[in-house]
């Protein structure tokens, strides 16, 4: 007799041997009584990853596919699982996460190309397969370069070298303004403007907004300094505003800006709504 009633969350069947079960995602307590109740769970988001990569292709005019041979792929495909050299960590507004896993194979003409896998992970390993893609065009290998970091090399001029402790205070802090801020955008967000799934692209500007913004607005509060920057800046010739949204922390002799909130819009009205506080800072223009 069994205490407790567990369902599948697919076909919501009684689970008897919880042992028995799988589970795919370490973040969302989920199980499911069969492999083939998984693949049907996360159908529509295998499609979800399908489409997106058709799109961003379309996007990038970047066709060319990688031929290899099906063994070698095998192959290839288990490396990367087992070992990538960059994982890639990406959370869903809902809090979900994705790992985006990394690996560099030599191809003909003694170049190079990116073997790409965005999988769910389950005790620090992969569990389950949402999508996988070959790529060379380093614009296509970069989307797919994430937020956040989990392994790789560090980026050279990062913000994240500055080995400063930041306390957990201000850390929840932080993912509270996070979500208000970007509720705040998706509520104004207009339909024409870049679209969400499109962000990470455009994550490489944070250090250059950071760096060398054009504007910089200064606003407290609940007296904290929020420091908002904008940079104007160009994607595939298209036009864009760039704003990094950061809290002022002051140390002895360092003043450092922890970024809170970053997004591309080409929307003045967003702009207009962002821009909050007093302008500090304008760069000159010749
Ligand atoms: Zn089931």
């Amino acid at each position: 007799m069994n205490r407790y009633r567990v369902t599948c969350t697919n076909c919501k069947n009684s689970v008897e041997d919880v042992n028995k079960s799988i589970i795919v995602d370490d973040h969302r307590p989920a199980l499911f009584c069969c492999e083939k109740c998984v693949d049907s769970f996360y159908r529509s988001e295998i499609e979800h990853f399908l489409t997106q990569e058709k799109e961003l292709r379309r996007d990038l005019q970047y066709f060319d596919k990688i031929i290899i041979d099906d063994q070698i792929k095998e192959s290839y495909l288990k490396e990367t699982l087992k070992d990538p050299q960059e994982i890639w960590e990406d959370t869903n507004p809902l809090g979900d996460k994705y790992y985006y896993l990394l690996n560099e194979f030599p191809y003909e003409d003694q170049t190079t190309f990116y073997f790409i896998i965005i999988c769910k992970v389950f005790n620090s390993k992969p569990s389950f397969i949402l999508h996988y893609t070959l790529g060379q065009d380093q614009r296509f290998v970069n989307f797919y370069r994430t937020s956040k970091k989990v392994k790789g090399e560090e980026p050279k001029d990062g913000f994240s070298k500055e080995q400063m402790v930041i306390p957990q205070e201000i850390l929840n802090e932080i993912q509270v303004l996070r979500s208000e801020y970007f509720a705040q955008m998706l509520e104004l967000r207009k339909d024409r403007d870049i679209k969400y799934e499109y962000f990470p692209l455009y994550e490489k500007f944070l250090t250059e907004t950071l760096d060398n913004p054009d504007e910089v607005y200064e606003q407290v509060e609940n007296d904290k300094i929020i420091s908002t920057s904008v940079k104007t800046a160009y994607l595939n010739e298209e036009a864009f505003f760039y704003y990094v949204i950061g809290m002022k922390i002051k140390e002895v002799d360092n003043e450092v800006v922890l970024p809170i909130f970053s997004f591309p819009t080409t929307d003045v009205d967003l702009c207009k709504y962002f821009n909050k506080g007093s302008l500090i800072h304008k760069k000159v223009r010749n």
